[in-house]
């Protein structure tokens, strides 16, 4: 039998979840397949597993830094088996708070892979069924994508298993030198691991501004995390005491565990698209227009499976916008651009709006606004650590373009800060705002001297 619906959506995470609970909220009749777990990347394994490991690696610092303060804390010790264990139960929670929302939003939930026959038509792999849907929302997401075939690529893992491994690696080598390499170097470095990066550019963080990486690397070495820049994991081998990795350059490394963070690919295969009708980009993306609408009118896509800008409140505002647009008759889309974001390494990175470089590109005139400090904390506790802050200006307008940030809480005082960016405010905004005292926040309202100027001459 064929069921009826008006909105089919295929993936339970971030995006789907919430542009299926708004639509049925307008009277829709909707349904969402979800072939794994009801929350998707974010809450089943990334984001929120991810940040509990951090928390979980941050009591390193804590137990050290507490002699400074007067405490004496006896020799801690760490049982991952305990911490998974503990992760696994909060998620169990998480996924189940995620699928009582649904039902309560009159969402019916099938686990089962979905895939596209028709423009209006999808079919359940566990039943056979097909339903007919007048839309279609595709939020599959993406995965890991491990990279050219190499030998012992068997032996890799990618960020989805680091969350189950049953021991913690005594070394692990991780190759990549984005959010989530460095993310997960800093969860294995607190927790006890001999970690090394292996990048093939010349500095981590391509993207983000030359000052944080620069400052970000500096911060992680310091801590002991080996950084391996312009070099590309070639083979992996498995030898009597762990993983013997080829990098190039003929170097050699035996580590416990190896793994790749090197990108996600959209999650768009053999979901039916190309038959549908459905254009895909380059990696495998969905082609969406402004209202995330597909080449095709009955089908939509939000979240990563579009590689717009990779983010869980992205895909979340893209699924809410979706649903305000095409049920609630109150046509949204969604702006990417000044999305605040932050990398929980340690320290932590806090970014919003235009680096250095990005800025002088666009910009006739940029002044420069930085800070480099010693955060209060680390006085008494004696631990070797810079904080950094950093404001971009259009010299012409005053507006503040860009901020940056390196040290505890970035990502905290970011949120905030996007605010103010968002709303165009000017330095002399930011100046004219009272210091909060004693914070590190302060320092982003009481930068005074100019650090660098610079002026592009007009084109003759
Ligand atoms: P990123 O794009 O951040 O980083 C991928 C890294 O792998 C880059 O350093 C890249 O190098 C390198 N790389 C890519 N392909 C290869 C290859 N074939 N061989 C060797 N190295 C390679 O992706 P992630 O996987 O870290 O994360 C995926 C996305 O998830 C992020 O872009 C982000 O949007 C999101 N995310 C956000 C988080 C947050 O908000 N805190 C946390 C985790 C993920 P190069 O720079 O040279 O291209």
């Amino acid at each position: 039998m064929t069921e009826e619906v008006d909105l089919f959506v295929i993936g339970g995470g971030s995006g789907g979840v919430r542009a299926a609970r708004i639509s049925s909220g307008y009277g829709a009749r909707v349904m969402v397949a979800e072939e794994y777990r009801v929350g998707g990347t974010c809450v089943i394994r990334g984001c929120v597993p991810k940040k509990l490991l951090v928390y979980a690696s941050r009591y390193a610092d804590e137990f050290e830094d507490a002699a400074g303060y007067g405490w004496t804390v006896p020799e801690p010790a760490f049982d991952w088996s305990k911490l998974i264990a503990n992760k696994d139960r909060e998620i169990a929670r998480l996924e189940a708070a995620y699928t009582a929302n649904l039902d309560r939003a009159k969402v019916k939930i099938v686990k089962s892979r979905a895939t596209i026959v028709d423009p209006h038509t999808v079919r359940l792999s566990a039943t056979g069924e097909t339903v007919r849907a007048k839309t279609i929302l595709i939020a599959t997401g993406a995965a890991p994508h491990l990279g050219a075939e190499i030998a012992g690529l068997e032996h890799v893992i990618s960020s989805n298993e680091a969350f189950h491994l049953k021991d913690l690696p005594r070394r692990i080598l991780i190759q990549g030198g984005g959010y989530i390499a460095l993310e997960f170097a800093t969860i294995f470095n607190g927790l006890g691991s001999e970690v090394t990066v292996v990048y093939r550019g010349e500095n981590i963080l391509r993207g983000f501004d030359d000052d944080v990486r620069t400052h970000l690397r500096n911060e992680l070495e310091k801590r002991g995390i080996k950084i391996l820049c312009k070099r590309l994991v070639e083979g992996i081998e498995k030898v009597e005491h762990g993983l013997d990795v080829e990098l190039s350059g003929h170097e050699q490394i035996v580590v416990d565990a190896v793994m790749f963070a090197t990108g996600r690919h959209p999650n768009t295969k053999g979901l039916g698209l190309e038959a549908a009708g459905v254009k895909l980009g380059p990696k495998g993306e969905i082609m969406v227009d402004a209202n995330s609408r597909t080449s095709v009118p009955s089908i939509y896509a939000v979240g990563d499976v579009t590689d717009r800008v990779n983010l869980t409140p992205v895909a979340i505002r893209e699924g809410h916008a979706f649903a305000d647009s095409v049920f609630g008759n109150k046509p949204v889309s969604v702006s990417h651009a000044g999305v605040p974001t932050a990398v929980f390494t340690e320290p932590e990175v806090g970014v919003v709006g235009l680096s250095e470089a990005d800025a002088c590109r666009t910009f006739r005139r940029v002044d420069i606004y930085k800070t480099s400090f010693r955060p209060m904390k680390a006085t008494l506790s004696g631990r070797d650590t810079r904080t950094f802050m950093k404001l971009v200006v259009d010299g012409d307008t005053d507006r503040v373009l860009g901020c940056h940030i390196v040290g505890p809480d970035a990502g905290e005082m970011i949120q905030l800060i996007g605010i103010a960016v968002r709303m165009k405010a000017t330095k002399a905004d930011f100046d004219a705002t009272m210091a909060v005292h004693p914070t590190a926040a302060e320092e982003l309202v009481t930068m005074r001297e100019r650090a660098a100027s610079h002026v592009r001459e007009a084109a003759e």
